[in-house]
């Protein structure tokens, strides 16, 4: 079923119309990338490098004017799956999948930035290989910083054991550079985590999944005026938003989104200050 938000008066059918999370054709977070390969085959033996506390490879000590990484936090009545923060409070979280161009993520980040914005970006594995520079970057600015699997795949359908290795792979980029686990987990190529996935990412010490009720559609190109549409359409106290590091259109929506929320009083905050 596909829901279209009532605000959207220009036509219901038209691609990236507010379409809400957990629609078939929201193929959430499906953004293409490098995480092509396919999914490893039952018995591949599950992480080789777990978090460990005073693990000294790799550390990047934190500045003194380095925020302390935030770790996980149970919050406790609220659902296993958060798709959004409370309602009666003027505040929303605009949540990113994290990979592709460093340049773009960072002009991205400036841009929230100057505006008073704090973003939550959900790194992948990866990417944070790839450009271990960013999650310093994410983390000086203010912004939340979580994990997006290691290599992105469909981690719904993987086997348990490859399925808790792409969480825990993570979770270890992210420890060793930060570290922190990072705050939150969200699923890689779905809304929603399956009941296992779930399990598996409280086991690794994320006790919420983060999900999220408005889709941006930013990955599938769609133009800046459609993002913009799309997420303004849709979003209201509480709102988690999903979007896109990697996609030009995405850092060119955000000007007029965030000028938007400011103009109906939402602020853009952290999801862990949303949730607070
Ligand atoms: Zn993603």
């Amino acid at each position: 079923m596909v829901r279209v938000t009532t605000t959207d008066r220009r036509g219901a059918l038209r691609t990236g119309a507010g379409l809400v999370a957990g629609s078939a054709l929201a193929a959430a977070c499906s953004a293409p990338g490098p995480a092509a390969a396919p999914a490893a085959p039952p018995g591949t033996p599950g992480s080789t490098d777990p978090p460990q506390p005073g693990d000294p490879s790799g550390s990047t000590a934190p500045s003194a004017d380095t925020p302390a990484p935030l770790a996980p936090r149970a919050y406790p009545g609220r659902p296993a799956q958060l798709t959004h923060g409370p309602r009666d409070r003027p505040r929303v979280a605009l949540t990113f999948h994290g990979q592709g161009d460093p340049a773009l993520a960072r002009a991205l980040l400036t841009e929230a930035e100057k505006r008073g914005a704090r973003l939550t970006v959900l790194a992948v594995g990866g990417w944070l290989d790839q450009h271990p520079e960013m999650a310093r970057r994410i983390l000086d600015g203010g912004h939340d910083l979580g994990n997006h699997t290691q290599r992105h795949l469909a981690v719904n359908a993987m086997p348990e054991a490859a399925a808790r290795a792409e969480i825990a792979d993570c979770a270890a980029r992210l420890h060793r550079l930060t570290g922190s686990i990072g705050t939150w987990f969200r699923p890689s190529r779905a809304p929603r985590a399956s009941p296992l996935v779930a399990r598996l990412a409280r086991a690794a010490g994320y006790p919420h999944v983060l999900s999220y009720d408005v889709d941006s559609l930013d990955f599938t190109s769609p133009g800046a005026a459609a993002v913009t549409r799309n997420v303004l359409s849709a979003i209201r106290n509480g709102s988690v938003v999903s979007m896109h590091f990697g996609y030009p259109g995405t850092v060119a929506a955000l000007p007029a989104v965030l000028d938007e929320l400011d103009r109906r009083g939402l602020r853009a905050v952290t999801t862990t200050e949303l949730l607070s």
